[in-house]
């Protein structure tokens, strides 16, 4: 519902209910995860077969390109996406991410990249996954 209201196009994708893979591209119409073999939707007692069904576990997709074409849409949020050129860093201390060894460190690895000031960054950040379905929960990354 949220999601929606923020008027950016979403793809749900069904995933298997412990998480070992999405139905997605050419695994997009099998009916069990080809790794656990758990059941992709749920059974409903008496449901007439063409009725749609539901996924156990669903992933809501929101594509990358419409959310930066939306913070590029109005001149707040374009002079926002552009502020790590104008900034001033203060020696020796990280407050942003431009002020950081890998974004330096990219800039000269990639001047040509680097000269564009509205030119996007990506990263990954994550919190406590388990990579390898490594459910211990003593490993984490
Ligand atoms: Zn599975």
């Amino acid at each position: 519902m949220l999601i929606r209201e923020l008027g950016l196009p979403v793809e749900k994708i069904d995933a298997c209910k412990v998480g070992c893979m999405l139905f997605w591209k050419d695994d997009k119409h099998l009916e069990f995860c080809k790794f656990c073999g758990h059941a992709r939707y749920k059974h409903v007692k008496g449901q007439k077969p063409r009725r749609k069904r539901s996924a156990y576990a669903t992933l809501q997709y929101l594509s990358i390109t419409p959310r930066l074409q939306r913070l590029y849409a109005s001149n707040t949020t374009t002079e926002h996406m552009s502020w790590h050129v104008t900034h001033k860093t203060e020696n020796g201390v990280m407050r942003y991410p431009s002020d950081a060894e890998a974004w330096k460190y990219f800039d000269e690895t990639h001047p040509d990249f680097a000269t564009e000031p509205c030119n996007v960054r990506l990263s990954l950040c994550a919190d406590g996954f388990a990579p390898h379905r490594q459910y211990d929960k003593s490993y984490s990354c």
